[in-house]
């Protein structure tokens, strides 16, 4: 097992509803040494892309992606979720569900940090079924950028969302897989990797 794997085993809970609940080190309260320990592996699996810009989604794949950025010592950019109905030319624009709140959020970047000579690492703290990391590739790809990989703490590999990317035939490593959770005995499976 690596330290993610452990930690997941040592504090995450399993709830009904595919939900792993990691509050208590990722995605409330968050441990920045964790932080920093994912940071280093995202860097040395990336090392040679080329990565000139880290792009995640707000909220909880902020800290996260500000490790990684800081270890590749270029800017971490978060697309935010807008509330306007009326957004303007000067933002790219997704629309992503959300797996945990069930609704749908327009995501915006604003056109000034997307440049077409951007190369792009986009980080997450979960991948379920995808729709996150599609909205992200999308506005990536609309600003002319280039996705040059993908990296996620926690995979969900019962859920169909890693397929659907890595057949896009995009780079996508994840720290950690889970193929098998229950919630009512608390067991968590990883796939070997
Ligand atoms: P997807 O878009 O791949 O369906 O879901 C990914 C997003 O949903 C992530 O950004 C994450 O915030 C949230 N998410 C998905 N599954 C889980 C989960 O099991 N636990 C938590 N805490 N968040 C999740």
């Amino acid at each position: 097992m690596n330290f993610l794997e452990e930690r997941i085993i040592k504090d995450a809970v399993v709830k009904p509803g595919n939900v792993l609940k990691v509050d208590s080190f990722l995605n409330h309260q968050m441990d920045i040494e964790l932080m920093d320990r994912m940071g280093e592996e995202f860097y040395n699996r990336f090392k040679d892309a080329g990565v000139t810009k880290v792009l995640t989604i707000e909220a909880s794949g902020i800290a996260i992606a500000c490790s990684v950025a800081r270890c590749f010592g270029v800017p971490m950019v978060f697309a935010k979720k807008s509330k306007s109905v009326n957004i303007d030319g000067d933002v790219f624009v997704a629309e992503v569900e959300s797996f945990t709140h069930k609704n749908v959020n327009k995501v915006i970047v604003s056109k000034k940090f997307l440049k077409p000579e951007d190369k792009v690492l986009i980080i997450d703290d979960f991948l379920a079924n995808g729709c996150a990391l599609q909205g992200l590739i999308s506005i990536t790809e609309s600003s002319g950028a280039k996705v040059v990989g993908l990296g996620i703490a926690i995979e969900k590999g019962f859920q169909i969302g890693g397929r659907v990317i890595r057949n896009l035939g995009y780079k996508l490593e994840s720290l950690a897989i889970v193929d098998e959770m229950d919630a009512e005995k608390g067991t968590i499976k990883f796939r070997e990797q």
